[in-house]
């Protein structure tokens, strides 16, 4: 009897697909097998191996199987059997998701490093002194037969200048060559060069609480202002680990955050620590991903589909800023890291921090109800003095590109006493809106219901939202009128900036200024090396950043978001603010905070700076409670697109009706808050319950009711459960 088993394979289906296996090999979950499907191959991984196909049916056998081993132990299969029912999501993308392209794409899970070699012919050469015209070919020759057992590629790059011309030209001649050998972990533990710093009694509190539970799974709210140390807890509970021979997963919301914090903890831990983030190449994150599955990594910092990564010996689960949005991922598999790293360590029996100086109200809430455990570290560490914040009213003075007078005055109070200055608006471009000086018209993008956003540099406008590209206009296209501009962005605050301050250097941090891979660590590097003093940038800079020398930050809008449609937008101006503003004053130099609005006694606005992050959360949770809306109840939205409106709309109000009809309201549909986007127009239906197990089992039916009811041609629709994005 050949063995049946149910295959995920990476396409977008609801389904999995059994198979026969007829070889000697035994099959096991967790393996990659190589398989027909439709008229090509597939790589896809053993899902399950319960299947009882119908008898009539006929299986296709399995062509290859690719691992000796499961590449995911029983518990990773776990966490992926549970996101794809959870998220509704296809298993075969959910599968892939978990695996590094390497990985996805079959090849073998054993990586090689190439190693050079010098050979005989090489060793007569440096003997006969036949390279004497050609330095650095006799230098990498020296070189490698200085290292006769071989040369990695980081040895040559570290130590010989201009060895891959050399190494080319030695490999023609016959002086080198390269051979393979199984990459060795390098791991290895040193000593550490930094000794464990005394925490003060909050933060030895919050630390002697998570390792109370002596590695039992318990979820740690670590809930402390910025500055306040919670790395220093990260660290100190993670060389308990170390010590224990235990891994530990910490996962960051940013890839801009990953490589600073790394250096941080390899110098704390004296550990190498593997790394997982999408500015790696593909091999790179192949083998941190291997050496985390073999157990060679102790310590791995991912973003957030690290969460997938399979660990032989875990031992912690660290989610450093546990309320940052972009541990969803906002499209195809949307899922929250944060929640299925809580899932993943309850799984596991480890215990779980989730670290914040503004934590989100869903894990606010669950720290209310005694679910999660709340620490709490009120001040900051070492001395360091929480910043002065101060509300400018934009309505009583004038503005140069968004920015008032009195702010301009205490910029160059600071500047001229040799300080750094972070100045924060979350718009890039140069500015967001060209408007006719006759008739109003705003230039907008043919594709969506958005304005245009002029980028003088690149001397184009273009749509934020679909990324569309037009030629400048000076002239209205209705009435021909000159046009002019409306708005800043950070490119016209950086020209603003850079004309008002010419003697201080200006380094503008936002996605159109680090495009190229890596520069973003490279210009963080140069935010820090005391040289650059004034910094202009959107939330790339205002997330986490440890920037000793900033003692002044300036935000220039802080109005984005209190008239937003998104029961959310308050809450996240909440924390931009008081992230933003915790970059300032980090050191011994007292911080100050400049917050530009019109609407300067707004209650939010109040609450937040006069009480605090945790007397404004507590407000918004109370409104919450009657508004009804997370984390009160559950919510899943139901989108729908279409060239053809009518389409989508048709598509979603049939699904509707029929839900009713098995009695689940739905509430909709309605447009999306942008309706028109990329040419097609958007609906949306909302699935809104009080407990988390009702709206599962409505989304099962829902899920069933969308295999069968297949929509017209040309609407696009997806799910998302637990949405953060706007309505
Ligand atoms: P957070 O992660 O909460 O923003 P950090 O862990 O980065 O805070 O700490 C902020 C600063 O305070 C760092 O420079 C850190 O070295 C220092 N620090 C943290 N804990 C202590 C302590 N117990 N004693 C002295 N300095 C500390
Ligand atoms: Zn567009």
């Amino acid at each position: 009897m050949p063995d049946i088993v149910s295959i995920a394979i990476n396409v977008p289906l609801q389904r999995i697909f059994d198979y026969e296996w007829h070889g000697e090999q035994p099959l096991h979950v967790g393996m990659r097998v190589r398989v027909p499907f439709g008229n090509s191959k597939k790589i896809g991984i053993v899902w399950s191996s319960t299947a009882s196909p119908a008898p009539d049916m006929s299986l296709k056998p399995i062509t290859e199987v690719l691992d000796e081993t499961p590449l995911l132990a029983e518990p990773d299969m776990a966490l992926l059997h549970f996101a794809a029912t959870y998220y509704r999501h296809p298993p075969g993308e959910v599968a892939a998701a978990a695996l590094p392209a390497v990985l996805r794409e079959g090849r073998d899970a054993a990586i090689r490093d190439i190693l050079w070699r010098i050979t005989p012919a090489g060793d007569q050469a440096l003997a006969g002194n036949l390279l004497t015209r050609a330095r650095r070919q006799q230098a990498l020759l020296r070189y490698l037969a200085a290292n006769p057992e071989g040369v990695s590629r980081q040895m040559l790059e570290r130590d010989v200048s201009g060895w891959q011309a050399a190494a080319r030209r030695t490999q023609e001649r016959g002086f080198s060559e390269t051979c393979e050998r199984e990459a060795t972990a390098d791991y290895a533990s040193t000593t550490p060069a930094q000794p464990p710093l005394s925490l003060n009694s909050e933060q030895a509190h919050a630390l002697a609480a998570v390792l109370a539970g002596d590695g039992k799974f318990g979820v740690h709210l670590l809930d402390g202002v910025t500055g306040s140390g919670k790395t220093e807890v990260y660290l100190q509970a993670i060389l308990q680990q170390l010590a224990a021979g235990k891994q530990t997963l910490v996962l960051v919301p940013e890839i801009g955050l990953t490589p600073q914090l790394a250096q941080r903890f390899e110098r704390r831990l004296g550990v190498r620590i593997a790394l997982l983030h999408s500015e790696l190449s593909d091999s790179q994150r192949a083998r941190a991903w291997l050496a985390a599955a073999k157990g060679d990594a102790p310590v791995i910092v991912g973003t957030r589909s690290a969460v997938f990564v399979p660990l032989a010996n875990p031992g912690l689960i660290i989610v450093d800023e546990e309320h940052d949005a972009s541990l969803k991922q906002h499209e195809g598999f949307r899922y929250h890291a944060r929640d299925l790293a809580v899932w993943r360590a309850r799984r596991l029996a480890v215990p779980i921090v989730l670290g914040s100086a503004t934590p989100s109200l869903e894990t606010l809430f669950n720290a209310q109800q005694s679910r999660y455990q709340h620490l709490q570290l009120t001040q900051r560490a070492g001395g360091a003095q929480p910043p002065r914040m101060q509300v400018i009213d934009l309505n009583r003075f004038n503005v140069d590109a968004g920015i008032s007078q009195p702010a301009i005055d205490t910029m160059r109070a600071h500047l001229q006493a040799g300080q750094q200055v972070l100045v924060y608006l979350n718009r890039r471009g140069f500015a967001p809106t060209v408007i006719c000086t006759e008739c109003a018209t705003m230039a907008e993008c043919h594709q969506c219901d958005a304005r245009l956003t002029l980028h003088a540099g690149k001397q184009r406008l273009q749509c934020h939202h679909c990324g569309a590209r037009y030629p400048v206009i000076q002239h209205c296209a209705q009435c021909q009128a000159p046009v002019k501009l409306l708005g800043n962005g950070t490119e016209r605050v950086d020209s603003t900036l850079s004309a008002l301050f010419p003697d201080y250097p200006l380094l503008r941090i936002d996605s159109d200024t680090t495009q190229a891979r890596g520069s973003m660590t490279s210009a963080l590097d140069a935010a820090r090396d005391g040289n650059v003093r004034i910094l202009v940038g959107t939330q790339m800079l205002a997330k986490g950043h440890h920037l000793p020398d900033v003692t002044l930050v300036v935000v220039l809008d802080a109005d984005q978001g209190f008239f937003s449609s998104d029961f959310r937008a308050s809450e996240r101006l909440a924390q931009t603010i008081v992230q933003v503003a915790g970059r300032a004053g980090r050191a011994e130099k007292p911080g100050e905070v400049l917050i530009q609005s019109h609407f300067p006694t707004h209650p939010l606005l109040t609450t937040l700076l006069d009480s605090g992050y945790s007397a404004f959360a507590a407000e918004l949770m109370s409104e919450r409670s009657k508004t009804g809306w997370p984390p009160f109840s559950h919510i899943a939205v139901l989108h729908a697109a279409a060239r053809d409106g009518d389409a989508a709309l048709e598509f979603l109000s049939g699904i509707q009706r029929t839900l009713h009809a098995q009695g689940i309201r739905a509430l909709g549909p309605a447009p999306a808050a942008m309706h028109r986007r990329q040419g097609r127009y958007r609906y949306q239906l909302l699935l809104q319950t009080r407990s988390r197990g009702a709206l599962q089992s409505a989304l099962a039916q829902l899920t069933a009711l969308l295999e069968q009811q297949r929509p017209q041609r040309g609407v696009r629709w997806s799910l998302d459960v637990d949405p953060l994005s706007s309505f």
